[in-house]
């Protein structure tokens, strides 16, 4: 990156740095090793009092926000078979069954094994399924959306998810971004469904074909939750978001207290060098993540639209940091234009090569379709080979440990050392965000991952439909990004071409996130289901298909995917002008030589 965007370290970090501890991060952990934190429960209220009660001792300033959230809250369910009883978990957002249960015939589907966090989220059935109509459902896996739809949209009456190891894992199952609307109520799925753990689960595989009986019991509806906001004054009310949920399955240490501790040592740490900070900082802990589908976060990217819109320079997501045995970061989340920044952040202080996992559709990425650049969820994990060694299956959290989601998340899963090397990692990062003259983003980087999806799509959209557009307008703003970089790197800006290209930085943000991660619009929720990059053309690679098929359905998908393609080449026409315009106003304002 050129030097007028440096994505190193300012004066103010390493002072910073020397401020990293984990003290107050591990009482913390210790007060919340103690409380069960089910969203919209006493002690779930405990534990935000407790993040108040932190802050208010340390002189931070913060809001205690306090919303009616819809949650799902599961409790304490069974499967009947052959007059035993199996213990099962149900997903939040299944269907309690009526009084007496549900009886239905055992049909098995098998599905194939996630092989790792990215298909963790993702439908995995071969294409012919078996009659599974008013049957319940046998099959492996988590209950996530994905599956969970499908099943239903095959007829299945009810459905058991066979985890992979000897805990049952506990989960969401609905696709509903957050607290439903009435356009996307109807969505919510339909039918009983729970987990139960791998041995059971084999041995009900004996039972397929006879008659099982499905106790399931959940409680839905609207609670009062706490939905803590710390404000860090800096120069400027432009500010960065740093968030993670603080309410978990059981006492969560893993997942996530140990997110909340580290939130809560970054309050301390930038709040005592306040008075040094260009832009300020808002360090927020989320409820409704595990039982509302992330309804914390996106309620208040909801109610804080605009201002986030218009002065959020970028989002920080952390879940579950510096826990036990984590030393490798092998599956990192940023966006393209935060690549330079994290791997950099990363290599500085901890010495290791970060390697990038595109974010998927998940965590509390509430922020993509306001257009937020976000970096980071997951951090560190446990090496490969170590977890392999120790029989570890794929989760979506605690650093890859198999406690994730279960009883046995608790104080062992935390690890002092991990805790504070990662502490600094987002120190780093944070800082490097708040102080820097221009943003640290390089959206040269987003142009050439997007370029590839293009290209992806133009092969295959052959003959049927004309993209040559998305491309052309994306060439441009490649072309005018490499010219704007070259010129803030070849001077010294000036300070009002540094506020315009900050600016710019802002609008390239908020035009890229939604065209890169989003379908819908700018203040709406795409579902958490998989989503392909550049979803609004998503569906390109269906119309060969289509054709071979004769399908009739093939005009009407073109031109849907024309207006579609319409939608993605304005917005890279929009960003390029914005670009455009900067850069005139840049070289106007160069000496002439
Ligand atoms: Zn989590």
């Amino acid at each position: 990156m050129p030097a007028g965007l440096a994505t190193g370290p300012d004066a103010l970090e390493p002072d910073l740095l020397r401020a990293v501890s984990f003290d107050a991060g591990w009482s913390l952990l210790e007060r919340f090793s103690t409380l069960v934190r089910e969203s919209g429960s006493e002690e779930e209220h405990v534990a935000a009092e407790y993040i108040g009660a932190e802050l208010s001792r340390l002189g931070v300033p913060f809001e205690m926000h306090e919303p009616d959230l819809y949650l799902s809250l599961p409790r304490e369910s069974s499967v009947e078979w052959r007059g035993g009883s199996i213990r099962a978990k149900p997903p939040s957002f299944a269907v309690p069954t009526p009084d007496g249960g549900l009886e239905g015939e055992l049909v098995y589907v098998p599905a194939a094994a996630a092989t790792g966090q990215r298909d963790l989220f993702a439908k995995r059935l071969g294409d012919d399924l078996p009659d599974v109509a008013g049957k319940i459902v046998l099959s492996e896996g988590y209950a996530m959306p994905g599956m969970v739809s499908a099943f239903e949209a095959a007829g299945a009456a009810g459905q058991i998810f066979i985890n992979p190891g000897r805990n049952i894992h506990w989960g969401i199952c609905t696709s509903i971004w957050g607290t439903p609307t009435t356009r996307n109520l109807a969505t919510k799925p339909g039918t009983p469904a729970v987990a139960v753990n791998n041995p059971d689960g084999e041995r009900l595989k004996e039972a397929v074909g006879e008659t099982v009986r499905l106790e399931v019991r959940l409680e839905e509806g609207w609670y009062p939750c706490k939905l803590p906001v710390a404000h860090i004054a800096g120069a400027s009310d432009e500010f960065m978001l740093v968030h993670g949920h603080y309410d978990s399955w059981d006492v969560g240490i893993g997942d996530n207290a140990v997110g909340d501790a580290t939130l809560l040592e970054l309050a301390r740490i930038f709040h005592a060098e306040a008075g040094r900070l260009k832009r300020s900082l808002r360090i927020a802990w989320w409820p409704a993540h595990s039982t509302g589908r992330y309804g914390g976060s996106t309620w208040y990217a909801d109610t804080h639209a605009l201002e986030l819109r218009k002065r959020c320079v970028g989002a920080i997501n952390i879940d579950s940091p510096g826990c036990w045995h984590a030393t490798e970061y092998d599956d990192v989340m940023w966006m393209a234009e935060a690549g330079p920044l994290c791997a950099r952040a990363i290599a500085d202080v901890t010495g290791k090569t970060a390697k990038r996992l595109r974010p998927l559709r998940a965590g509390d990425y509430s922020f993509n379709q306001i257009g937020l650049t976000s970096f980071y969820m997951l951090l560190s994990n446990i090496p490969a080979d170590e977890r392999a060694a120790l029989g570890f299956y794929p989760t979506g959290g605690c650093g890859g440990n198999i406690a994730w989601h279960t009883e046995d998340d608790h104080m062992g899963v935390a690890e002092r050392a991990n805790l504070e090397r990662d502490l600094g990692v987002y120190v780093a990062s944070i800082a490097r965000v708040l102080n820097a003259r221009i943003l640290p983003y390089d959206f040269r980087e987003t142009v050439s991952e997007l370029a590839g999806y293009v290209d992806d799509y133009v092969a295959a959209a052959g003959e049927l439909l004309d993209l040559s557009a998305v491309r052309t307008e994306l060439e441009t703003l490649g072309t005018a990004l490499d010219d704007l970089y070259a010129a803030v790197g070849a001077g010294e800006p000036n300070p009002a071409v540094v506020a315009a290209v900050n600016e710019l930085f802002l609008d390239l943000s908020r035009i890229l996130v939604p065209i890169g991660y989003a379908e819908g619009g700018a203040f709406d929720h795409d579902p958490a289901l998989p989503r392909t990059p550049i979803p609004r053309l998503a569906r390109v690679t269906e119309l060969s298909g289509l054709a071979d098929g004769n399908s009739e359905m093939l005009p009407f998908l073109v031109n849907e995917l024309r207006r579609e393609a319409n939608h993605v080449a304005n917005g890279f026409h929009e960003a390029a002008r914005a670009v455009g315009r900067v850069l005139a106003q840049l070289m106007a304002s160069a000496p002439a030589g």
